[in-house]
């Protein structure tokens, strides 16, 4: 699926008809959900049928969800049952619950085949359900004129702190295949480098990265230290938030280019499966922002990887820095140490050794790995 982005233009009204919409789809994921705790212990389980079937309920009892196109409402029954899978599936396996919650600041909603209707020539679309949003003119960076209105499968509205966007994901081609390269990389994500490579090779950290954390540090501070309530804060905290959406933007585009760079010129991509359980636990701005960075480039990756018929590997991430990447020998060593120095007389960059490994590592299991793309 492609996701095609473009910034959404309206009046007020407009407007406050979309907040109204996307209040409606909390509304009735938070019902489905409250349906599913009342029942859970009882024999008859909740599944996506009755959730579905709640939806209609929930129409005819009231006015405003009955306004609001029946595909978007059960797309918000289908995010309900995402959620609650989801919690099903992490009780299976045993790693931390993730246990569904009442959604309180929904930001979006989802049309799917119904409720409207894209004029790509005169770059607008027209919302055709109840929910009187009307026609909304787009901008973006993108050729709209060219997409077959049978190829998008959903439309999304979305607020942002700089307002309103639209999303249409359309299904994706079929994969073109790359000619080979005949090459094979291991990668290594730090926090000195962005990464490493197993030939050595750093991609550094964007030059904007420094600068925009700083700034966001600074805002943060500011903002910590206002009156609570106070429109100063209100204010300072819309400017702290433009500046999120500033630095994760800057941060995608870097992503994307160095991830497409680098599965263009590869046919085997190893990394390591990064631990989402530490990711999570860290409070440090300049660490969370990295986290996400990694996180958003191995999605590029495996989207890359599959777009171009690449395999890419997820290595288990125990041992990739303390083993030499020569002999095999086990090296610890501390987070302070950069150089790994083995008594095989291999010295080499830390985060070089480590890369190494990890496309040893991901040669020695590709022939019975799952490729997780
Ligand atoms: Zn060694």
């Amino acid at each position: 699926m492609i996701t095609i982005e473009c910034k959404v233009y309206g009046s007020v009204q407009q407007f406050s008809r979309v907040d109204e919409a996307i209040r409606t789809v909390q509304f009735i994921r938070n019902k489905c959900l409250r349906l599913w705790m009342d029942h859970q212990d009882s024999e008859t389980g909740i599944g996506r049928n009755e959730l579905a079937r709640h939806t209609a309920e929930l129409a005819q009892s009231y006015g405003f969800v009955r306004h609001l196109n029946s595909s978007a409402r059960q797309a918000s029954a289908e995010r309900t049952w995402t959620a609650i899978s989801r919690f099903y599936q992490s009780r299976k396996a045993n790693s931390p619950i993730r246990y569904p919650r009442f959604q309180k600041d929904n930001r979006s909603m989802e049309y799917r085949k119904s409720g409207w209707k894209l004029e790509a020539r005169h770059s607008r679309i027209t919302f055709t359900d109840g929910c009187g949003i009307g026609t909304l003119r787009l901008r973006g960076g993108h050729n709209l004129t060219l997409l077959q209105p049978d190829y998008i499968n959903r439309v999304r509205l979305l607020r942002r702190a700089d307002g309103y966007y639209l999303q249409l994901l359309v299904k994706r081609d079929a994969p073109q295949p790359l000619p080979p390269a005949h090459r094979q990389v291991g990668l290594d994500v730090g926090l000195r480098h962005f990464l490493v490579d197993s030939e050595g090779q750093a991609v550094a950290n964007p030059r904007h990265h420094k600068r925009s954390l700083d700034r966001l540090k600074r805002k943060q501070r500011q903002l910590a230290r206002m009156k609570k309530g106070s429109q100063n804060r209100k204010k300072a905290a819309q400017k702290l938030s433009r500046l999120y959406l500033k630095t994760s933007r800057q941060r995608k585009d870097f992503v994307v280019k160095t991830a497409r760079c680098v599965v263009k010129s590869n046919d085997l991509i190893a990394v390591e499966q990064l631990q989402v359980r530490n990711l999570l636990k860290n409070h440090r701005l300049a660490r969370s922002i990295q986290d996400v960075g990694w996180r958003q480039f191995m999605q590029w990756l495996s989207y890359f990887a599959r777009k171009m018929g690449r395999t890419m590997v997820f290595v288990p991430a125990k041992h990739t820095t303390s083993l030499c990447s020569g002999c095999g020998a086990l090296v610890p060593k501390s987070l302070r140490e950069r150089v790994h120095r083995c008594s095989c007389g291999l010295v080499m960059d830390r985060d070089h050794n480590a890369a190494r490994n990890i496309l040893k590592f991901a040669l020695h299991t590709v022939g019975h790995t799952e490729i997780q793309a």
